[in-house]
């Protein structure tokens, strides 16, 4: 991803100030506990000592050394356990003196060895598709927000299913989709009229999976085909960098919100089809959320895409009334 170099900067401040916001606050919680519970700075003492003891030890006994790691793995064990139960003992948490670290893949150093965490690359996905306030959305708009109180529980004769029934089943659908995402490809197609909770849905998804740690970019078909535009004719003074279109093909989940509003032409179905064309054969999820029925699609898109579509997507469809005149009532 081409970020400007201050852009990066930025972030990896953000990992810095967090990693010495976490050790100020172990150092004090130490300091506190130390004072409260001295035993507990005893055994850490006797850790920190038998650790330095074997290592000498082993300098010059190379041959044991894998016995003695062993039987200092085994004391400091138990030297630790001592210290839960203390903690416990005084209403403390057990993991009291442990970092939290907002990324437990990288403890929040954006990096994993040399390769960039999972973390990292969103943040830098974030920046790059100007996608920063997608955390705020989801704070309000997740799985465990979902209300179902604004379906209706009438059966609709053409389904033999009241728009109750049916989007508590697209919900665990949603739901299966995040679960297994790491074990099973699948893509999801969301079907239905403006207002039903498509978008809300794709919140849901999107949340679930950047909780954990999958990289996500979520973009109305608007922008992506804008994206695609600028990228190809280089209609603005700054052109848009490749790795930034890569990323749309790579990224671990795509998210194309609204498809079929924005202007068809021959360039977008080519976009288009190619965009999905290659997640597919890189076995990258793609969810899709659309007012078009399958006849529009039909007449909309090429027999080529709508067959890699409905080849390879989950149809989820979704009818009812507006919930979102319902919210207001
Ligand atoms: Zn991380």
């Amino acid at each position: 991803m081409n970020l400007k170099r201050s852009q990066y900067k930025a972030i990896m401040r953000k990992y810095e100030e967090k990693q010495l916001f976490i050790k100020h606050e172990i150092k004090k919680r130490k300091e506190e506990i130390y004072q409260k519970l001295p035993l507990i700075k005893v055994l850490d003492d006797e850790i920190a000592s038998n650790s330095v003891n074997t290592t000498y030890y082993i300098i010059n006994h190379p041959e044991e050394a894998e016995s003695k790691l062993e039987e200092l793995q085994e004391n400091n064990f138990i030297l630790s356990r001592k210290k839960i139960n203390l903690l416990l003992e005084n209403n403390y948490p057990q993991d009291y003196l442990q970092p939290k670290y907002d990324c437990n893949m990288c403890e929040d150093t954006g990096y994993i060895g040399n390769e960039k965490c999972n973390c990292l690359k969103q943040a830098m996905i974030n920046i790059a598709y100007e996608q920063s306030n997608i955390k705020n959305i989801i704070k309000d708009e997740n799985f465990s927000t979902f209300c179902f109180d604004y379906y209706s529980d009438k059966i609709d004769s053409r389904f033999n299913l009241s728009p109750l029934e049916n989007i508590r089943i697209i919900y665990s659908k949603c739901k299966d989709f995040v679960n297994n995402f790491d074990n099973e490809f699948t893509n999801i197609i969301l079907f239905g009229q403006a207002g039903l909770g498509k978008t809300f849905l794709c919140n849901c998804i999107a949340k679930a999976l950047l909780d954990t740690s999958h990289t996500v970019i979520y973009l109305t078909s608007f922008q992506l085909f804008k994206l695609f535009g600028d990228y190809t004719f280089n209609n603005y003074d700054e052109k848009v960098p490749q790795e930034k279109i890569e990323s749309i093909f790579d990224c671990d989940l795509l998210i194309i919100d609204d498809l079929g509003t924005e202007f068809n032409n021959k360039f977008t179905g080519v976009e288009l089809f190619n965009c999905l064309n290659t997640r597919l054969l890189n076995k990258k999820s793609t969810v899709i959320s659309t007012n078009l029925t399958s006849t529009d699609w039909s007449k909309q898109y090429s027999d080529r895409i709508v067959s890699r579509i409905f080849g390879n997507y989950e149809p989820l469809k979704l009818f009812g009334s507006d919930i979102r005149l319902k919210k207001y009532q």
